[in-house]
């Protein structure tokens, strides 16, 4: 299957004014098939010439363009026609993703499918964002208007390519904006399909475009370049600052960041035990752990720790490692030979400071990036794989006695994505919910919000929110109209 979906390789050019083209610079780099390390194809590489070629399209399909002059209605339905045609590609989309970023292909599956749930959810908006009537303290009348921000610079990371793609277009796209999206240049491919079929759709063109690139080049472009009008990004902490800082720098440009995380896992004396396991078990291994919301930091009560630690040792031992488009793979590659090594030296890290190595710990073969499901008990809050984000099949547990302590131990970090909290007393909850500083806290669950659902960050974890009415804020202007009720 991995060899053969070579050919589903169709589109490896920028995507400008609804035309594929090459480079300004002519340059090209490879991208990868992560379970096996071989190149799958050439991609042009855009740079800040192709940036600018992208925002000037972008610019005039905003400015002159059809897009933010529709009805409202009628884009909404432009954008459901997208996601019709995204949907009848599904499979096609799928496999692609799991190619170039070893995904499972039921994860791709699903996760493509959600990202069409998002985009329906977003074209449903179109037409019903309203501004307000409001008193005013003379004796003129206050309406406000919510307009496009403008032309939209979106930088993307590797991790979930189409999902994020798509949830951040629906967004824009939606609220009547164009832009300009930079794939990441580990897993450019389902990006330029979708740049593909927004044709098929009737999206018209500049008002979606897709430069493949790096991101001191292509995407630092972007957060600086003075004719875009506001910057969504997701990916690391670090590339997150230096995006908020080019913004402010060139033309104070509002951003959004989804950015990293360590999120805690609350497991209580009263928790169902069995439950508990097997969430926290996806919660971290999901996708080999690159997942900003990973669950990373799982906190027991002492009094059922050691059996928590027995039962998550022999599930973490018996997942099923391998080819990521085989039924019955749980666990697939990391995304390339960077991540691997970051996972490894994290992994060493815990062995130095004096954690223990329960079970993984391992490179599994030589040829892709797999990675042995890990999991080090002995803890300490301190520790580098405790306060940093790993991105990887790296669990630590913790074991704590009171609720305060676990409160204190699991705020005690930069971050403030995501938490989990495992217990049956409805006053343990509501404390823990209450306390945990992070913008998601899922009770006895995790995951699986669908598109309603705000999803940001505390912290150094991000700015803004995305999905949900909140998620579409970011992408207007509010304007507020003042008028005399009557002639003077
Ligand atoms: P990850 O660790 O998930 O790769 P990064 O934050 O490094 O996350 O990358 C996420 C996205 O940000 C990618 O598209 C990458 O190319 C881009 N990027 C990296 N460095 C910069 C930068 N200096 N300016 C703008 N974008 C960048």
């Amino acid at each position: 299957m991995g060899s053969d979906a070579k050919d589903l390789v169709k589109h490896t050019k920028l995507f400008i004014d609804g035309r594929f083209v090459d480079a300004v610079s002519g340059k090209t780099f490879s991208t990868f098939n992560p379970s096996n390390s071989e190149c799958i194809a050439q991609v042009a590489e855009g740079d800040a010439a192709d940036v600018d070629l992208a925002v000037r399209a972008a610019r005039e399909a905003f400015d002159h363009g059809p897009w933010p002059r529709l009805a409202a209605a009628e884009r909404g339905r432009i954008l459901y026609k997208f996601a019709d045609v995204i949907e009848e590609h599904l499979d096609e989309l799928a496999t692609l993703e799991t190619l170039n970023n070893g995904m499972l292909i039921d994860l791709s599956k699903g996760i493509i499918a959600g990202s069409v749930a998002s985009l329906r959810y977003n074209a449903g908006w179109a037409d019903k964002l309203n501004g307000k009537t409001l008193r005013t303290d003379s004796t003129r009348m206050c309406y406000t208007l919510l307009e496009p921000i403008g032309v939209v610079g979106a930088i993307v990371p590797w991790n979930f390519p189409a999902y994020l793609f798509l949830n951040k277009v629906g967004s824009a796209l939606t609220c009547g904006n164009t832009i300009v999206v930079k794939v990441a240049e580990q897993t450019p491919l389902t990006g330029l399909l979708l740049a593909s079929l927004s044709q098929e759709a009737g999206i018209p063109p500049g008002v979606l475009n897709v430069i493949p690139g790096y991101g001191p080049t292509a995407g630092a472009a972007i957060s600086k370049h003075m004719r875009v009008d506001k910057v969504t990004f997701t990916g690391s902490t670090e590339v997150g600052r230096m995006i908020m800082e080019s913004a402010a720098r060139s033309n104070l440009k509002p951003v959004t960041l989804e950015l990293g995380g360590k999120s805690p896992f609350i497991i209580c004396e009263d928790a169902d035990l069995d439950s508990a396991v097997a969430v926290s078990q996806d919660a971290i291994f999901m996708h080999q752990g690159q997942v900003c919301v990973a669950a990373s930091r799982v906190f027991v009560h002492e009094s059922i720790h050691d059996e928590f630690i027995k039962r998550s040792v022999k599930l973490a031992s018996e997942r099923v490692i391998g080819d990521p488009f085989q039924s019955g793979v749980q666990n697939g590659p990391q995304i390339n030979q960077e991540q691997l090594d970051r996972v490894l030296s994290y992994i060493e890290s815990g062995k130095k400071e004096g954690a223990s190595l329960l079970v993984g710990g391992k490179r599994i073969g030589e040829k892709g990036f797999y990675i042995q499901p890990t999991i080090f008990g002995d803890v300490k809050q301190s520790m580098k794989i405790a306060s940093e984000e790993i991105f990887g099949p790296v669990l630590s547990v913790l074991k704590f006695k009171t609720l305060d302590e676990v409160v204190e131990l699991a705020n005690s970090t930069h971050y403030g994505l995501a938490a989990a909290v495992f217990s049956k007393n409805i006053d343990t909850v509501n404390l823990l919910t209450r306390s945990i500083k992070s913008g998601v806290v899922y009770v006895n669950s995790y995951l699986g919000d669908g598109p309603a659902v705000p999803f940001g960050g505390y912290k150094m974890s991000g700015i803004g929110r995305e999905n949900g009415y909140e998620g579409l804020l970011p992408y207007l202007q509010h304007k507020s109209i003042l008028m005399p009720m009557e002639n003077s």
